[in-house]
């Protein structure tokens, strides 16, 4: 028996709590705080007696839900109170009607979503896929469950080490074949890639470890040959008044996995481990200009390869990415891929569908508004 201090847990808990309406202040509106409140202590109050496999106290798991809803889908006060609540009706005494009465019908419906999804999952056959498919068609009138539904299966993976091994194979092997790929399908690059990097860790833990441990190994050779690369673009584009920053990312665990397995090749023969991101900020009707003006820098000190031009801006892809990609050849010779968009783009790349609401607030163009790629999402 592990020893606990109900005392430091109970404080946890309340940091925990804090840190996520701090994260959600930006996004309440008068009474919301409220709400969350309430929808935090039903939770705390109807999961007190259980612990997840790790031994913690299992509030922890809703509110790290929550949490995820916020800060990296960007979701409101309706989600947040449905991410507090999403477990109580399939773990513990509470009834979908005690929701629906205390958090209203909109709540009650999400946390019924959510708990027939997990239903899917039950009979664990190979018709799982396409169940899951027939699943989020019935679902689709409200992409929320989705997306809260992906925050709980990526906090799932990030606490999968105390699973049994049987266990992290199964909700391992589901996160690639289902849930990454619904991920990508709504544009939630991040979590995605983190998906795909927690399935990888679980199923090949050696390459895994490998190429992770590689990717921190070169991280001083790497950087040094990015701020060599980057720096007359740097200094052209403040020249020119550009309000911008710059990032170089190494590429995903799971993507160089994959580039070393399809092409069978050693981890030092993956030429483009990392990704230049130029990202401007600039108005809604400038953004393709300003991008282009951008490529132009970038082409003026480095030789683009032209069958690497991808125009995700005149033609954005079906999820509602963004983005003008070259690759440019180094003083070095080595092809460097340069990626290109705006502060709006880029906010939609990395968070998906609830970015894009949060720009259709703004005024903007009806061709650009989201509905569109929307309503064809879950076809
Ligand atoms: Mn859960």
């Amino acid at each position: 028996m592990i020893k606990v201090d109900i005392e430091e847990e109970r404080k946890e808990i309340l940091k925990r709590y804090r840190k996520l309406l701090r994260l959600a202040k930006p996004l309440l509106k008068s009474g919301d705080a409220k709400l969350i409140k309430k929808a935090f202590n039903v939770a705390s109050e109807a999961h007190k007696e259980m612990r997840r496999k790790s031994g913690e106290p299992y509030i922890y798991h809703p509110l790290e839900v929550a949490l995820i809803c916020v800060e990296e889908i960007g979701l409101g006060t309706t989600s947040i109170v449905a991410a507090l609540l999403h477990d109580v009706v399939e773990d513990t005494d509470m009834e979908l009607e005690d929701i629906e009465r205390e958090f209203g019908v909109k709540v009650a419906q999400i946390i019924d979503g959510l708990t027939k999804i997990a239903g899917v999952f039950d009979y664990g056959s190979s018709q799982q896929a396409e169940n899951f498919r027939k699943m989020l068609l019935t679902l689709s009138d409200d992409v929320r469950v989705i997306l809260i539904k992906l925050a709980d299966r990526l906090n799932n993976m990030r606490t999968l080490d105390s699973m049994p091994r049987h266990k992290q194979l199964k909700i391992g092997s589901e996160t690639k074949y289902l849930y990454a790929p619904l991920a990508h399908r709504l544009g939630l690059y991040s979590i995605k890639s983190e998906l795909e990097d927690l399935h990888l860790k679980f199923m090949d833990n050696e390459a895994y470890e490998y190429i992770s441990k590689r990717i921190s190994d070169t991280r001083v050779s790497r950087n040094k040959f990015i701020k060599t690369f980057i720096t007359p673009i740097e200094n052209e584009l403040q020249a020119q008044g550009f309000k911008f920053v710059i990032k170089g990312r190494p590429k995903s665990v799971y993507s160089i996995y994959n580039k070393m397995k399809t092409q069978n090749i050693p981890f030092e023969e993956v030429f483009d481990l990392f990704a230049i991101r130029v990202i401007i900020d600039t108005s809604y009707e400038n953004e393709k200009a300003a991008c282009w003006q951008v490529y132009s820098i970038v082409t003026d000190f480095y030789r683009p390869n032209p069958n690497r031009l991808r125009d995700w801006i005149s033609t954005p892809r079906a999820n509602g990415y963004e983005s003008l990609h070259t690759t440019a050849m180094s003083q070095t010779g080595q092809w460097v891929e340069v990626q290109i968009r705006t502060q709006r783009m880029d906010d939609i790349a990395e968070r998906g569908y609830a970015a894009h609401w949060k720009y259709k607030e703004k005024k903007m163009p009806q061709k650009k508004q989201p509905v569109a790629w929307m309503s064809g999402l879950l076809k």
